[in-house]
């Protein structure tokens, strides 16, 4: 994430009365020297919680200078393709991001200084309450106020299982909305906690391999799916992400090799090379909630992708091999991404 600030003289309320700007690609490893402008192009507009209204946020995607080539890290790009490609389907999903409070020494917020252990016991913390418990509430509190403000589809937050580690959600939400309020969302966040002197991580295993990890399940369903016989569709969608299980593992974070240290088979994960599925099973790639068999109709959570997703990739794959029907081999997933 990045940004920077433009004064006008008008307020634009939409992507469409937003400006197209660019910036200096060679600063950010994007482009070349001799050929740096880098576009950005507005796709949503929301309301500035830091500096208050009338001034707005404005998300933007990039291109590369001189063509329309999405830049490579554009996988927003991807996703908006197949939310409209499938817009008939009516894909709803519900992202929730953990991520943890880092001190300005790169250790967790209010754990022991000088690399030290909480004393407590992590049963505790997720959802817990008091200090010996849990770090960082007043964050947690402004982003949440912060988020609504901006009109973000902001569900709730708690308190995660690791101590300083904490959860937002987003949802549900029809189609992009999904993916680019989790985007605005962070970078609320990690604005946010600027004003604190707090770093934030996404990192799926902070703190290594005795502690928890930190993921973002994607809750993912279609009209078909909400509807009466859907969970039988559901079955099938399944067996297609189990055909296609390691495409989209490759695909579930920033780093392959650091979701491979969170999908570990502990601390409720499933191991990262195999696939399985279960009613109120958090220990499954994919859980299903309890009554969705009474029900015959319902949702997914996709409880693969890691804490630094993105949630454009994996709510673009989910489309493309749940609908598409892609196949284990077809390499014409992801444009995007290198
Ligand atoms: P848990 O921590 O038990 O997995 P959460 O309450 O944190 O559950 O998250 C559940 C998520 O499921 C929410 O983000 C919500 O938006 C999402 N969700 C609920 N119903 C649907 C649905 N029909 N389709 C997609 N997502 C859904
Ligand atoms: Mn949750
Ligand atoms: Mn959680
Ligand atoms: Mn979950």
């Amino acid at each position: 994430m990045r940004c920077k600030d433009r004064i006008l003289t008008c307020v634009p309320y939409s992507a469409e009365a937003a400006p197209d700007w660019a910036f200096d690609g060679s600063s950010t490893g994007m482009a070349s020297t001799d050929n740096s402008d880098t576009k950005l192009k507005p796709v949503c507009v929301c309301k500035d919680p830091f500096r208050m209204e009338p001034h707005v946020l404005v998300l933007c995607d990039v291109y590369e200078g001189g063509s329309n080539k999405p830049a490579k890290t554009n996988n927003r790009h991807f996703c908006n393709a197949l939310c409209e490609k499938y817009r008939d389907e009516e894909p709803w999903f519900g992202l929730e991001q953990e991520y943890t409070m880092l001190d300005v020494d790169g250790w967790g917020l209010g754990w022991p200084k000088g690399g030290g252990f909480p004393a407590v016991k992590y049963q505790f913390s997720y959802c817990g309450v008091g200090a010996k418990y849990i770090a960082g509430r007043d964050i947690s509190e402004a982003h949440a106020r912060c988020c609504l403000y901006s009109g973000l589809d902001f569900e709730g937050t708690n308190a995660e299982v690791m101590h300083a580690c904490w959860e937002w959600q987003i949802g549900t939400s029809v189609g992009m909305k999904a993916p680019d309020d989790l985007w605005l969302s962070r970078f609320i966040m990690t604005r946010v906690a600027e004003d604190y002197g707090v770093d934030i991580t996404y990192h799926p295993k902070p703190m290594g391999m005795l502690h928890p990890g930190v993921g973002m399940h994607h809750n993912f369903s279609t009209k078909r799916m909400r509807s009466d016989g859907g969970y039988q569709f559901i079955e099938e969608c399944i067996k297609r992400l189990e055909a296609n299980h390691m495409k989209h593992m490759k695909n579930y974070g920033n780093d392959e090799a650091t979701n491979r240290m969170r999908l570990s088979g502990k601390f409720e994960t499933a191991p990262f090379e195999k696939f399985s599925w279960g009613i109120a099973n958090r220990k499954a790639s994919i859980r299903l909630q309890r009554n969705i068999k009474e029900k015959g109709k319902g949702f997914m959570e996709d409880r693969r992708p890691a804490g630094d997703c993105d949630p454009y990739l994996v709510c673009g794959m989910l489309l493309e091999t749940c609908l598409g029907g892609a196949s284990s081999s077809s390499s014409k997933s992801n444009p995007c991404k290198k």
